[in-house]
């Protein structure tokens, strides 16, 4: 019998795991348990210039002390550039991707030229396309996904539905508002988004349970799978965990990393950040999991409801 649930966890080791990321690794875990299925670790070392030297092996260390280790091999993303090679390839040779010769300045002066400030004013800047026509003799830097192409030759719709199991039904208008994303960098490193969705599709993963920082990318993520001709799996985007300022706990704002002396506690806040009851404090690692699992194999439908 194959399984029909395949979760996954997949920390950057750009530091050790915080608060607010073990959150989103109980949730996968506990999500994957409840559904029989398996839970796989797949470490996000694809920006190499954010990476700490052995954050990786300290972050498996961590989750192990919380009682959730992987179910298989754990994979390391700079182990997979051929992957991310051939996929790049395949979106080449379809016509779907193109070499952009922009430095950050060219971008910025071709949206003021353009005028249309009316576009994600809210967000980082849309790439406008310049390049899309060709590199009119600049030397090609990064490589970005023509996202018109794609809907067009597929059928596609302009804009990209999905509906999360926690958040409901979701929208984006790819094209406008996040416009041609890169895949390869000007850097030469690989593209978040690009490696994702190739290594996604590599561990079989059918069920994505990540923070809801990260809902904003699984437009861009959906449309991909569909250029490679990939499965696209379901989405559950869990609740942040703020600190004190209000602010999305991150290693950038300076969280703390986890106590290991005091694994359950921690653990316990985790749960109760996923609308999971605490336990008394004889609990075990190993009854405190069983006994959310079975919680929350109860609620699948209504799963992690977000609550302070
Ligand atoms: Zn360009």
């Amino acid at each position: 019998m194959g399984l029909s649930y395949t979760g996954r966890f997949a920390p950057s080791p750009t530091g050790l795991l915080h608060a607010g990321s073990l959150v989103a690794a109980l949730a996968s875990w506990l999500d994957a348990r409840g559904h029989n299925g398996q839970w796989l670790v797949r470490i996000e070392d694809v920006d190499t210039t954010r990476c700490v030297p052995g954050a990786d092996q300290a972050i498996l260390q961590q989750l192990a002390a919380f009682g959730l280790v992987a179910d298989g091999p754990v994979m390391w993303q700079s182990h997979c550039n051929a992957a991310y090679q051939g996929a790049l390839d395949t979106l080449v040779k379809k016509g779907w991707a193109y070499p952009c010769g922009c430095s950050r300045k060219d971008i910025e002066t071709a949206i003021a030229s353009a005028q249309a400030p009316s576009v994600a004013r809210h967000q980082a800047a849309v790439y406008p396309g310049t390049c899309r026509e060709g590199l009119k003799g600049k030397p090609a830097r990064a490589w970005r996904l023509d996202v018109q192409a794609v809907q067009t030759a597929l059928g596609l719709p302009v804009i990209t539905h999905w509906t999360d199991r926690r958040l409901g039904p979701q929208q984006q208008k790819v094209a406008e508002e996040v416009g041609d994303f890169v895949l390869r960098r000007a850097d030469g490193l690989w593209a978040y988004q690009l490696a994702v969705v190739v290594d996604d599709a590599a561990q079989g993963v059918s069920h994505v349970v990540r923070g809801q920082d990260l809902t904003d990318n699984t437009g861009r993520q959906i449309l991909l799978q569909r250029a490679l001709a990939l499965p696209t799996p379901q989405y559950l985007h869990t609740p942040l965990v703020l600190g004190a300022n209000g602010e999305k706990l991150s290693k950038q704002n300076g969280a703390l990393a986890l106590d290991l002396q005091q694994p359950f506690q921690a653990l316990n806040a985790a749960a109760h950040a996923l609308g999971l009851p605490r336990l008394p404090e004889n609990t075990t690692i190993d009854q405190a999991l069983t006994h959310w699992t079975a919680l929350h194999a109860q609620t699948l439908g209504t799963v992690f409801a977000s609550e302070a």
